[in-house]
């Protein structure tokens, strides 16, 4: 395959009207050939009038139909083979070893959402039978499922050009909810963006896809994004990314005559509690733990663990003295392109500047080599100047975290109420502990998607029952995940058929059952014929 710097819009590959843009290769910051050409706003109109167009059919479509897509889009995917993984580690600096976990993971969710939209669940179909001789008043029959919300615009992050990227979990939950995708390739990595959209281009035609079911648009945030967001055809908005970033786009996406519901998950400080039995049991191993889970990726990770609460003393200290000395060992690492650097650089500095912050260590020092290269450290400041101040608990994207001393358990609860929402919150704690901290537990419950229990936040599993979101700012509406089945639930919508002729029903409601689907029919789970 070679990669040719073009838009992909409905099965047309053609080059962007608007300028061109390089590549960059984080580890030297070098171009990375070819360019690129940015899309103009005529061809974000061409791409959202195609799913537009293709919308009904697509959403129609047996769902056996769309697991066979999205299976061939894996198939596709792996296909790629080395070029694809060169890629990815060009443009992000990641090695091999992380870019084939990543292809395995954003393989394993398309063929995860394919097996189980045939089993029907999602579609959540409920049939109320007519009762003619119901008194006082008869009732009507009544039917509903989930149906696809429409053409869905995705914007994925930097940090996981596989995963959360063309053919990652935004993606993926659209395809299987039955709506048309438009993705806005990031910047960070327009090779491997292109290299996707070869896959799933080819998995369109290969299972006979409408053309219109996927566009790849080139070019910034600003301007494309701006529009393919502010598009009437687009009916939902999937983005992974920044704060700032997610929040301009939900902005927009509210400002429109006719507003949209834009999914962003966003950043995230992960805040780790560590309550005191577990530290006296074991303050070193909680600290291998953390570091590993730290510096992974050179911290590149949304669920990065960016905060520590516990209780000052002898047990806290022990932990802050294993965690600085496996830090001062970590090697520099290389940040995925220069923006990231610089925003690491300059929010460590603010965090340092900050009243009662001190560094308790630092990684080894980056070099003098070229790429954009940072030290992980950590810090750590009292209870009372962490409650005063809300900025040490802004995000500070890579390998740094705050450890906040709290003078006694009381301010430890207050620190936890004064968090925001957040991805996750971790609890290192004894069984009993867990127990007897229930006010501060059902605190943290209130703040976060996910509970992590002596364990650690990075590693999200792709399954059934993960939640990847949380109260804002982790994301702009905390009832959904971003990660896993349940995120089919962002794109679509329910709608009740009234005394509809049964031969029109949609298949999942008609009495017959065609899809041979469990559903709720008045009141009971069934998959029998009515
Ligand atoms: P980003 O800068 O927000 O970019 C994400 C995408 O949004 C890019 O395509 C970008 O286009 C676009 N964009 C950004 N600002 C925009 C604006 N004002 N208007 C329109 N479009 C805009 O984020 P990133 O650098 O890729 O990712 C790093 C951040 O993502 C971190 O904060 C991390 O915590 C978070 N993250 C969150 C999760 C999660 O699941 N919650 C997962 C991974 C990462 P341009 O580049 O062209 O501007």
């Amino acid at each position: 395959m070679t990669i040719s710097g073009k838009q992909l819009i409905a099965g047309n590959w053609t080059d962007g009207r608007a300028g061109n843009f390089h590549g960059v290769n984080p580890a030297t910051g070098e171009n990375l050939e070819p360019a690129f050409t940015a899309a103009d706003e005529f061809q974000v109109t061409e791409a959202v009038d195609a799913a537009s167009a293709c919308a009904t059919e697509f959403a129609n479509l047996a769902p056996a139909k769309r697991a066979e897509f999205l299976n061939a889009c894996a198939d596709e995917i792996m296909n790629l083979g080395d070029e694809l993984l060169e890629r990815v580690s060009a443009e992000t600096g990641y090695p091999r070893a992380r870019a084939e976990g990543e292809r395995g993971r954003t393989c394993g969710q398309l063929r995860l959402f394919a097996d189980w939209i045939v089993q029907g669940e999602y579609l959540d179909a409920r049939i109320d039978v007519a009762l003619p001789d119901r008194q006082p008043l008869p009732r009507p029959d009544l039917r509903s499922f989930n149906q696809a919300l429409g053409p869905v615009a995705v914007f994925g992050a930097s940090n996981f050009p596989l995963a959360f990227s063309v053919a990652g979990g935004d993606t993926a939950a659209a395809f299987a909810a039955g709506c048309p995708v438009i993705v806005k390739a990031h910047n960070s990595h327009p090779g491997t963006s292109e290299l996707v959209a070869q896959a799933i281009d080819k998995a369109v035609k290969s299972t006979g896809m409408p053309a219109g079911v996927f566009s790849l648009i080139l070019g910034s945030g600003r301007r494309v994004g701006a529009e393919l967001v502010k598009a009437p055809g687009v009916k939902a908005v999937g983005f992974t990314g920044s704060l700032q970033g997610g929040m301009a786009l939900f902005n927009l996406a509210n400002a429109r005559p006719e507003p949209i519901p834009v999914f962003a998950e966003m950043g995230s400080i992960n805040p780790v509690v560590l309550l005191p039995e577990a530290l006296k049991e074991k303050a070193e191993t909680i600290a291998e733990g953390f570091v590993g889970s730290l510096t992974l990726g050179t911290g590149q990770f949304c669920v990065n663990p960016g905060l520590v609460l516990a209780v000052e003393g002898e047990e806290l200290d022990r932990f802050i003295a294993a965690t600085g000395e496996a830090l001062s060992k970590v090697g520099a690492g290389v940040m995925l392109n220069e923006n990231t650097l610089s925003g690491y650089q300059s929010g460590v500095a603010r965090l340092r500047d900050q009243d009662g912050v001190e560094q308790v260590a630092a990684g080894e020092a980056a070099g003098s080599e070229a790429g954009f290269t940072c030290q992980a450290g950590l810090l750590t400041v009292d209870g009372k100047n962490f409650l005063a101040n809300k900025e040490l608990q802004e995000e500070v994207f890579g390998p740094m975290s705050l450890v906040v001393k709290c003078r006694d358990q009381q301010e430890l609860l207050q620190a936890v109420s004064a968090l925001q929402g957040q991805l996750t919150g971790t609890l290192q704690c004894t069984e009993s502990e867990l127990a007897n901290y229930g006010e501060l537990v059902e605190v943290l419950r209130q703040k976060v998607g996910r509970v992590v229990c002596n364990n650690f936040p990075t590693g999200v599993e792709v399954c059934h029952s993960m939640m990847h979101g949380g109260p804002f700012p982790a994301a702009t509406d905390a009832r959904f995940t971003s990660v896993g089945t349940m995120s089919i639930a962002r794109f679509v919508r329910p709608i009740c058929f009234q005394n509809y002729p049964e031969a029109l029903l949609p298949d999942a409601l008609k009495n017959s059952n065609p899809l041979n689907i469990s559903r709720l029919v008045n009141g009971e789970k069934s998959s029998d014929a009515i």
